[in-house]
């Protein structure tokens, strides 16, 4: 029997099959036509789908932790004052890597599951001059996402840079990047972007890029340096081939089939459909008597779910019994609380077929742990949630 299992863990997700055909094509030079064709598309198209306009993207070879990675390594310099909005495990890793090229950080942290209130935001803006303030959208460890809107607008005021990480939100949760006031946005093609891992994405707004081109001091990672890359993104943009490092051919055909789908899907259809996916998800895991990691339903990400396990229901037997009902999740990620709650992943390619399929696997598991409810209830509320329209936002 054929051993794939439906992928419903927050990253890799499941692939659209004209993307996953881009992948399989002979692999063409990275100077011919039909590759600076699609190269310069999916440049113009990551405008759209980041609603940047004034920005400047950036496609490197590398998984979201190079765009963070890249982010740092570009805007700090020794010495600068960096604001952490933590929500999670990849906060804190965006602090190490600021810290990492010199910067001094100051961690906004909460207990998991809630996020930092605008007031103790407002008031670390106000208590001391920062260069830049990093947001991370959805953090995929704790399922919480950020009010990125209301934190840029907050930090803008106060003449700070704002990054977001956006690995596990954008092309799935709403982001309007320049209306927003949002410097820098970053993400990795495995989640909502709909492409196998190893690109990674950044599109970078003129405030960031005049903060680059002040820097006194040298990039101190090669590799990652803009002035290496800039050019090269020009180049393919303007239809013309470049060079500075191979780019990854077969995964930018992806991209390129990827970004279309998603822009002719509309961006507003697709955030609205991610926004009932996850209704329907956590209606299922609701109507099953599990609560979630976040505290309150508004702070919840609609990429990803993350039930608390009930009382007597163990990890990885659970899990075990999930992959065995045909479907691949994930545990926990934060340290403290791993082995308390697991992660559904529902972005990008995802429908209501896989959430039932998804919610039909995990009564059997919960069932099989000796935990009772009544059967079926969460296929059925998740069919009844998507049925129902009234209380989408
Ligand atoms: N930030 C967030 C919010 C993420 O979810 C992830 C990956 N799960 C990363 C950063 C790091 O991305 P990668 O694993 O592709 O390096």
């Amino acid at each position: 029997m054929n051993k794939r299992t439906l992928l419903m863990i927050p990253g890799p997700v499941e692939f659209e099959p004209a993307v996953m055909a881009a992948m399989g094509e002979p692999t063409t030079s990275h100077l011919a036509p039909d590759f600076v064709e699609a190269f310069g598309q999916s440049l113009q198209d990551m405008r759209l789908v980041f609603d940047s306009p004034s920005g400047q993207p950036l496609v490197l070879a590398g998984s979201g932790t190079l765009a963070m990675d890249c982010a740092g390594a570009n805007l700090v310099e020794p010495g600068d004052k960096a604001l952490v909005v933590e929500t999670g495990y990849f906060s804190e890793r965006f602090s190490l890597i600021l810290e990492r090229y010199g910067a001094r950080v100051t961690h906004l942290s909460t207990s998991p599951g809630s996020r930092p209130s605008l007031e103790h935001v407002k008031a670390a803006l106000e208590a001391e001059s920062f260069k830049l303030m990093t947001i991370t959208h959805v953090d995929t460890s704790t399922a919480v996402m950020a009010e990125v809107k209301e934190l840029a607008a907050l930090a803008r005021h106060y003449g700070v840079l704002v990054i977001v990480d956006g690995v596990c939100s954008i092309a799935g949760e709403e982001l309007h990047m320049d209306a927003w006031g949002v410097d820098l946005a970053l993400t990795a093609s495995q989640k909502a972007i709909g492409v196998p891992p190893g690109l990674a994405l950044l599109m970078i707004g003129p405030r960031a890029l005049e903060a680059f081109n002040r820097r006194i001091n040298p990039v101190l990672n090669y590799y990652a340096d803009w002035s290496n890359w800039l050019p090269i993104m020009q180049a393919y943009e303007g239809r013309k081939p470049s060079y500075f490092g191979t780019p990854p051919v077969n995964l930018i055909f992806a991209l390129n089939i990827s970004l279309r789908q998603i822009l002719a899907e509309g961006m507003p259809a697709r955030f609205s459909r991610h926004v009932a996916i996850s209704q329907a998800c956590k209606a299922g895991i609701s109507a099953l008597g599990l609560s979630q990691l976040p505290l309150h339903p508004e702070y919840a990400a609609h990429t990803l779910t993350a039930p608390r396990y009930p009382i007597g229901v163990s990890g990885a037997d659970y899990l075990d019994r999930v992959l065995q009902g045909g479907v691949t999740l994930a545990g926990g990620l934060l340290p403290a609380i791993r082995k308390e709650y697991f992660r559904i992943g529902h972005m990008g390619a995802v429908t209501l077929a896989d959430i039932v399929a998804t919610l039909g696997a995990i009564e059997k598991a919960l069932t099989g742990c000796g935990y009772e409810f009544t059967p079926n209830a969460g296929v059925e509320a998740a069919q009844a949630s998507a049925k129902n329209p009234t209380n989408r936002h």
